[in-house]
This record gives C-alpha cells, sequence and structure tokens, in this order.
C-alpha cells in the first residue's frame, strides 16, 4: 500500500484499480494557443474532455497518469475543472519534455552556468512533488523526461539527471519517454541507476513501438516496466504486431513487466482532430478496452494476466 497523488487528491494504490499508465488529457502549448488557436472554445474542450473521460470509465478503466510536463503544455486548474467531474482517478506529472537541449528558461542557470545555482530543474521538481503544482495544491505523482533517437545530448542528459535525484528525493515513480529503434531505454536505465533510481520504479515508455524482443527482455531484466503504451497509433506498430509482441513477452515469463496505455489525448495541438482521426484511426481511449483486451484473451492470456497488467503492475510502480 502506497498514497498516491491524483488531481483531486491523495487515494490508496489499492484505489487505482485498472490503470492506463500514459495518456494525455491535453497537449496544448499556452503561448501557441493563446497567439494562433483562434478557434479555441474553452468550455466545449472542457466538456469535450470529460465525455471522454466519462466514456473511459463506461469501458472499465478506473485512473490513468497523464505524463503531460512542460514542453508538452501541462496546466492544471483546466486538468482540475475536468477531474472534478469524473469518476477516472487522474496522475498528472512533473519533468521536462526535450529531444535535444533544455528551454532557454534554463540555458543559463544551473552548475557552473552563468548564473551558479543548485540544479533548478531538481528543486522545481521536488516543489511540483511535495508542496504541489504553482498554486493548486495538486501534487504531481509521476516523473517524466524524454530520450529520442538523437540520443542523450547534453540537455536530454541535464533533464534525466535532475529527474533521477528527484526521486531519489521523493520515491516519485518515473516514466520515459524512450525511441526503442534506438535503444534508448536502455541509455536511460544507465543513466537514471547512476543516479541512484531504483528501476523498478520506471517506465520505458513506449517500448511497444518495438518488436525486438530481445530489447524488450533486457529492458525488462533491468528491472524496469514497459510501457506498451501506444495502442492505437498503428502507424509506428500495427495492432497485430503489439498484441504478438506481448503474447510473446507473457508466455517467456514477463507478465509483471508489461504495462497498457494508447499515450492518446482528449485534445493535442499538433494536428487538428480531422487528420488526427485520419491518421490514427484506432488512437483513441476505447481502443484497449474495446479492441486490445479482447485479442490478448483471444491470444492465450488469461484474465489473471490481464488483471496482473492493467492492476497489479500499475499498483506495484507506486509502492
Ligand atoms: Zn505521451
Amino acid at each position: 500500500m502506497a498514497s498516491v497523488q491524483t488531481v483531486t487528491g491523495a487515494i490508496d494504490s489499492s484505489e487505482l484499480g485498472r490503470t492506463l499508465v500514459h495518456e494525455h488529457v491535453f497537449v496544448l502549448n499556452t503561448e501557441y494557443k493563446e497567439n494562433y488557436l483562434t478557434e479555441w472554445d474553452e468550455q466545449e474542450r472542457i466538456d469535450d474532455a470529460v465525455q471522454k473521460l466519462t466514456d473511459l470509465k463506461e469501458v472499465g478503466i478506473d485512473s490513468i497518469m497523464d505524463p503531460t510536463v512542460l514542453g508538452l503544455g501541462r496546466y492544471i486548474p483546466r486538468i482540475q475543472k475536468i477531474a472534478a467531474r469524473v469518476d477516472v482517478n487522474i496522475v498528472v506529472g512533473t519533468g521536462l519534455y526535450t529531444y535535444d537541449e533544455v528551454p532557454h528558461q534554463f540555458e543559463h542557470q544551473g552548475p557552473g552556468l552563468l548564473v551558479d545555482i543548485p540544479e533548478p530543474l531538481t528543486a522545481m521538481f521536488v516543489k511540483d512533488i511535495t508542496e504541489g503544482i504553482a498554486d493548486t495544491g495538486v501534487k504531481a505523482g509521476l516523473l517524466k523526461c524524454a530520450i529520442e533517437h538523437q540520443g542523450l545530448t547534453p540537455g536530454v542528459e541535464r533533464v534525466m539527471r535532475a529527474v533521477g535525484q528527484a526521486h531519489v528525493q521523493t520515491g516519485t515513480p518515473i516514466t520515459v519517454h524512450t525511441n526503442p529503434a534506438t535503444g534508448s531505454g536502455l541509455v536511460a536505465q544507465k543513466v537514471l541507476k547512476e543516479e541512484g533510481v531504483d528501476l523498478s520504479k520506471v517506465i520505458i515508455g513506449h517500448s511497444g513501438d518495438t518488436n525486438d524482443i530481445d530489447y524488450l527482455c533486457k529492458v525488462a531484466d533491468a528491472g524496469s516496466m514497459l510501457g506498451m503504451d501506444r495502442f492505437g497509433l498503428d502507424l509506428f506498430n500495427p495492432l497485430e504486431e503489439r498484441i504478438g509482441t506481448i503474447i510473446e513477452l507473457v508466455r517467456r515469463g514477463y507478465v509483471e513487466n508489461i504495462t497498457l496505455a494508447h499515450d492518446a489525448n482528449c485534445y493535442i495541438d499538433y494536428f487538428s482532430p480531422e487528420a488526427k482521426h485520419q491518421a490514427a484511426p484506432n488512437w483513441h481511449f476505447r481502443h484497449i478496452s474495446e479492441d486490445v483486451i479482447p485479442a490478448l484473451l483471444k491470444g492465450g492470456l488469461s484474465e489473471g494476466d490481464i488483471d496482473t497488467i492493467l492492476v497489479g503492475n500499475p499498483r506495484r510502480h507506486f509502492e
């Protein structure tokens, strides 16, 4: 048992229930919205998010982990309005999402820089976890960083080490956006381990974009959870392949290392809703419940396996 921070307050890890470990309520850059999204209707988008999360509850999901951090447009007051109207627990995150450089706000401040101070990123992440995000009273329940095909650039490494340090200080679990085609999950594990992170508290995100079983076993053998977390993004890896890979991992004894999600969103400013639907018609919150779980059961997984993956593993991630 452990206490898990959600948008509406702390709950016990036993109350998480069926949990999708990587979903975004909004991916929305405020600066972009204020300057260019002239058609934006705040109330309409909030109502739409409430509807989508209500639908998610109706198909059997109790909780989501939302790793929308700096760089992806985190804005907690909007999430609070939605969380108050839905029956889904929302765990929000702290951290920083970059594939290369740190944002300019940190370029000149930090150890050895023009303004030579202790790492401000670590202090920010710890504050979000222990005191709350801005003045919302909402505490972050997870840490997030990224390492893409660009690899361990100085900016990526700086963020990753700050995330590792914040984990060591608080015990908060970590989600890493990785690019499995370049093996970047293993690099993340190495850096985080150097910072003293317990790798069993790390989800190596987007692991489901590869079907390279040897790579996935290596990541799992180091103790981390595999984020099979982009169901519906068939253009990165088709559904049948994603399913086959999970079935093989379970056959090899890795059921306790598997977590599920869509990496979907109620709204994302990268594309219009129409373009999003056209490119990835299955990329929505109901896909796992309606299509993925039946396919996993048909492929030989038991109801007990599904419970381990959807309930037991996310719970253990927090304990
Ligand atoms: Zn994501």
